[in-house]
């Protein structure tokens, strides 16, 4: 026999940009938190990913963190804290968010399953149960680091890591270090391991440098490409995958300068003591530290089956949230809005389309 379940309308799961963002509409349009809806969230503090990020990783080396529905971000960190680390900065501003909007997040909460009920879909987690109407799925990318399968991987000896495993170069002194992947994030961690020893670089194809940050202009088209991606139910693809192009920064430049930004191309096997490339050529190592990206943390779904036979989930609505095999569930902060800007758009889109299609009315006129 099934165990008690709580009844709610929604539940809302996951609880960074996507997720607050996703609340704090439903709260303005006059649903209350564990009322109308329940926000839970598996990590142990306020934060999203931010607070599991390396300490290195600060405001003035992140892209920008954009600020949620509300409140700016720079009433709570100041704009002259440039060398704040992110891991500190963005969780207390989310803290303070959550506060102000009294968003009620239920943590540490980890949604194992959701499985669909009929009228209702079951919420399965290690705090007990939930029967909701509508889903608002806002987990991100943290929890689901991809690193690519190379024959040998299991023989090798060394430490194989990966970018959400990195805390310090200083970890690696005197270890011989391939960093994999051409993404910001593999640059940035090639910049500072190789300041403290000695690397190997490989990526699969030639990164392409850029002058300048990127534009408003450009940041639109990709996200209407992945947008495009999405709506015709593709996988939607890292946003690296997709710009093609990586800025060309004063610490790039440095790295140029100092012989530390030697690219090769990918190794065709993993040894026991290093890599291997496809003409013989073997490089000896100690760790090699994947850099390679994360996918969307969307396993607690699987039984809902959403995904369509190329692995992609066709999205529609009008910032393309919406699971078009079912219509109760949105994705926030999954393909087109996978940025902090994007997740608090997704989060303005989601709360009324759902709350709509549900023909929840809010407590005013109830
Ligand atoms: P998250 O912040 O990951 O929040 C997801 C939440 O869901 C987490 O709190 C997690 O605990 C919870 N959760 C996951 N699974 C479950 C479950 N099963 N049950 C319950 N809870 C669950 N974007 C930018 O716009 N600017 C940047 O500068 C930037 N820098 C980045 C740097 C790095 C290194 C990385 C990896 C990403 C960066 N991004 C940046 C992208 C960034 O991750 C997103 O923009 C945004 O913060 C993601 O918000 P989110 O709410 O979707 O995900």
């Amino acid at each position: 026999a099934a165990r008690f379940a709580v009844k709610v309308d929604l539940v809302v799961i996951g609880a960074g940009q996507a997720g607050l963002s996703s609340a704090y509409h439903l709260h303005r349009l006059g649903f209350a938190p564990d009322r109308d809806f329940v926000v839970l969230d598996r990590a142990p503090a306020p934060g999203g990913a931010w607070q599991f990020r390396w300490p290195s990783l600060t405001l003035a080396t992140v892209n920008r963190v954009h600020d949620l529905p509300g409140m700016r971000f720079d009433e709570i960190v100041g704009t002259e804290s440039e060398t704040v680390q992110a891991s500190v900065a963005v969780p207390r501003y989310y803290a303070a968010y959550e506060e102000r909007y009294d968003l009620r997040v239920h943590r540490p909460v980890k949604v194992s399953v959701v499985c669909d009920r009929g009228e209702r879909l079951r919420v399965e987690t290690d705090a007990g149960a939930f029967s909701a109407r509508g889903i608002v799925n806002a987990t991100g990318t943290w929890e689901t680091p991809y690193i690519p399968e190379y024959p040998g991987a299991d023989s090798f000896r060394g430490r194989q890591l990966h970018t959400r495993d990195y805390r310090t170069a200083d970890a690696f002194r005197g270890q011989h270090v391939v960093v994999v992947g051409g993404g910001i994030s593999a640059i940035q961690l090639l910049d500072e391991i190789s300041q403290a020893t000695t690397t190997t670089w490989v990526t699969r194809r030639e990164p392409q440098f850029r002058e300048g940050p990127f534009t408003e202009e450009f940041g639109r088209r990709i996200v209407a490409m992945v947008e495009d991606r999405v709506r015709q139910g593709l996988p939607p693809g890292s946003v690296a995958s997709n710009t093609g192009s990586l800025p060309l920064t004063p610490a790039v430049r440095a790295m140029r300068e100092r012989g530390a930004l030697n690219r090769l191309p990918m190794f065709s096997e993993i040894t026991e003591t290093g890599i291997r490339w496809a003409d013989g050529t073997e490089q000896r190592a100690d760790v090699i530290l994947w850099c390679t990206g994360f996918r969307s943390s969307l396993d607690h779904l699987a039984p809902l089956q959403l995904r369509e036979e190329g692995g992609g989930i066709t999205m529609t609505g009008r910032l393309a949230t919406q699971v078009a095999r079912d219509p109760r569930i949105h994705l926030v902060g999954y393909g087109p809005s996978a940025s902090t800007i994007g997740a608090n758009r997704a989060g303005g889109a989601a709360a009324p389309e759902l709350t709509q299609y549900l023909e929840m009315s809010p407590a005013e006129i109830r």
